[in-house]
């Protein structure tokens, strides 16, 4: 791939790197990353040692005009995060506008995502759903946002919700959540995937708010909520239908 390569690495486990995202890392005239340390270190358990340059959200602005010339000028350059897909919930997203507007050719190698994880391990409707990335850390701007989505809920949106959040405030979240959306909606908590201590709880928003708070979770985590039960009914009455459909073709 030439130009702008957007490489996925491991959310925790180093074996989840891709050969085809190591040979890219390997061949890179630089590799674009969060944090030099980390990715460093990833690259020398893998053997692999290549020019690293910063790109977070402090300086993606300034640098990106100058990495698009870079690219011009036929350099090949990949862009990690420190974890999972780059862009999602982490640095990117400017560079990549800025190098399509210039015409430069952007590819992806795909790999570990904790969002896409975290939803097909909670045991919910895995679509159509919503991906939210962090909500506001800060109480009232929180539930301003988990208000808008309720007022979207009520208007007939009927989605899986999936949301990062550290774990010190996964009690207050799921909280949040249970209040504003209902205590009774279905949800799951991931925590530490694809490491040694990863863990699902699932149940409603009510009791995984009050387990969180009588056994805080470590590491870090993914919630995922369910649609209303509206929704869920639906989904299972869409399977009923395909299930019949098959039974039909297939006699
Ligand atoms: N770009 C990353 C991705 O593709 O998943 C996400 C980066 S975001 C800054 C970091 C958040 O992702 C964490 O706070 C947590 O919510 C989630 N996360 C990352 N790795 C995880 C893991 N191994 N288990 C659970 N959640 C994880």
């Amino acid at each position: 791939l030439p130009g702008l390569i957007l490489v996925a690495t491991p959310i925790g486990n180093l074996g989840d790197l891709s050969p085809r995202a190591l040979d890219t890392l390997r061949t890179a005239d630089a590799v674009l990353c969060e944090d030099t340390r980390v990715t460093g270190a990833m690259l020398a358990r893998h053997g692999v040692s290549v020019t690293l340059l910063a790109l977070h959200d402090h300086n993606e602005g300034a640098q990106a005009p100058r990495l698009v010339e870079r690219l011009l000028g036929g350099a090949r350059l990949a862009l990690v995060s420190d974890a999972g897909t780059p862009l999602v919930s982490d640095p990117g997203y400017r560079l990549v506008r800025a190098a399509i507007a210039a015409g430069v050719p952007v590819g992806a190698i795909p790999g570990p995502n904790a969002a896409v994880m975290a939803l097909t391990l909670s045991g919910l409707p895995p679509h159509p759903f919503l991906f939210l990335g962090f909500l506001p850390a800060k109480a009232a701007a929180r539930a301003a946002e988990i208000a808008r989505i309720a007022a979207v809920e009520r208007a007939g949106l009927a989605v899986t919700l999936i949301l990062y959040e550290a774990p010190h405030r996964a009690a207050e979240a799921l909280a949040a959540l249970a209040e504003g959306l209902g205590p009774g909606r279905p949800a799951a908590l991931a925590r530490e995937m694809t490491k040694r201590f990863e863990e699902v709880r699932r149940g409603t928003l009510a009791a995984l708010a009050q387990g969180a708070e009588a056994d805080p979770p470590r590491g870090e985590i993914v919630l995922v909520v369910g649609p209303p039960e509206a929704g869920l009914a639906e989904a299972a009455a869409e399977a009923t239908l395909e299930d019949q459909l098959s039974a039909a073709l297939a006699s």
